[in-house]
């Protein structure tokens, strides 16, 4: 019999029960053996390996090493662990920490940056990441990793970022110098698209459970896409997967930064909306800037002004386009509309439903679902974050401290 055998069985365990507990909350031993199939005995085993790491707490418990009463409930335990989350946009940085059980321990944002120096940009996010790492030792809780977005392709492989058109950014390896900067394994520091992360987030944090496999639009100074399928991130051949702004959707459009004609983002991103809005072409994120931009045009929509209400349903419109033709490949359950386009939903939906259901081929059989995301502006670095507590949920063993001690 190999030998390591039962350690990979009692690893793999490890998770089954950790991640059950997180999707169905608080849970007895015996509601967990019958839902996850192991014995009553062997949960009761894997239970206190995780309460001795910290990952599960049982509130029914009084005092270390008084057994807890019978049927006491288990819950993931949220002071023990957390990951670190951070994002680098056109106009700011973020930082956050989420725990295990999912809660937002500290959030930060830095909005005087100007990220056409890299290793500037990166000293000073390496910063943030500090002021985070304290806040959660502070808290007590153990960091995991850390997990940064990106607003390019990414190599998550390398941990380079190969292309970032909005940022200025060409093959910078971000997690070396990253790493470098907080004096940790470069191994530690996960980097990812931010339309990847944001679509992950409505997994872990938001109604993605719901969705069945969907399709992330996000819309901000570009358009990014996420594509979830089973309940996972599908990233495509070398990870460049969803990138839905860059889907022409007219060959004789405007040329766009990636060289080909008409691209979605040259009718569908904030800069394109601004302009035909007539409200101010300088865009802005609604983070870095929250009396910028994308404010003016809401304030522009809200006191019922035409020409931008045109605006918003014409990009509505070419985003069904070219969004019908990524369903007609994907043949996805859900469409989520995320971003910017989550703020301008009352005057964008509709447009985009009717030019999503008008441009899919099968829509007399199988009618995509249209939905709005809850989650804030904060969906990207959230998902960083998440990265670590994702990882930690579905392989308790993983875990080890970035800093130890
Ligand atoms: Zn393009």
């Amino acid at each position: 019999m190999n030998a390591t055998r039962p350690v990979g069985v009692r690893r793999h365990n490890l998770g089954l029960v950790l991640s059950h507990l997180a999707v169905t909350g608080p849970s007895s031993r015996a509601q967990i053996a019958a839902a996850v199939g192991l014995t009553k005995a062997g949960v009761s085993s894997i239970a206190a390996d995780l309460i001795a790491r910290r990952l599960v707490a049982e509130p029914g418990r009084r005092t270390a090493g008084e057994a807890g009463r019978p049927g006491s409930v288990l819950v993931v335990d949220g002071a023990g662990c957390a990951g670190i989350g951070l994002e680098v946009n056109v106009d700011y940085l973020a930082a956050c920490v989420v725990d295990l059980a999912r809660r937002t321990r500290f959030h930060r944002i830095d909005a005087a940056v100007d990220p056409r120096s890299p290793k500037r940009t990166l000293t000073r996010l390496a910063h943030v990441a500090r002021q985070a790492r304290d806040a959660a030792t502070a808290q007590g809780l153990t960091v995991g990793g850390v997990g940064v977005a990106l607003p390019g392709l990414v190599d998550p492989g390398t941990g380079v970022l190969l292309h970032a058109p909005n940022l200025g950014w060409h093959d910078v390896h971000v997690a070396p110098l990253l790493a470098d900067a907080l004096d940790v394994d470069a191994a530690r520091v996960e980097l990812d698209n931010e339309a990847n992360l944001a679509a992950s987030a409505e997994l872990w944090f938001g109604d993605g459970g719901a969705w069945g496999d969907y399709l992330h639009v996000s819309g901000e100074i570009g358009v990014g896409a996420g594509i979830v399928r089973d309940g996972a991130l599908a990233r495509g051949s070398h990870g460049f997967a969803g990138e839905v702004g860059h889907l022409s959707i007219d060959p004789r459009g405007p040329v766009c930064g990636c060289g080909a004609r008409g691209c979605v983002e040259r009718y569908c991103g904030q800069e394109a909306i601004l302009r035909a809005a007539g409200v101010d072409a300088r865009p802005t994120t609604s983070t870095g800037r929250p009396d910028g931009s994308l404010a003016r045009l809401l304030a522009a929509l809200e006191a019922g002004r035409v020409r931008p209400a045109r605006a918003v349903g014409r990009a509505g419109e070419a985003l069904g386009r070219g969004v019908a033709g990524a369903v007609n490949v994907l043949d996805v359950d859900t469409v989520v509309l995320g971003g910017i386009y989550s703020r301008l939903a009352p005057w964008l939906v509709g447009p985009f439903t009717d030019s999503l259901r008008r441009n899919t081929f099968a829509v007399r059989w199988a009618r995509t679902r249209v939905e709005v995301s809850r989650l804030g502006p904060d969906a990207a670095v959230r998902g960083a974050a998440g990265l670590t507590v994702h990882r930690v949920l579905t392989d308790p063993a993983s875990l080890s401290p970035l800093v130890a001690g």
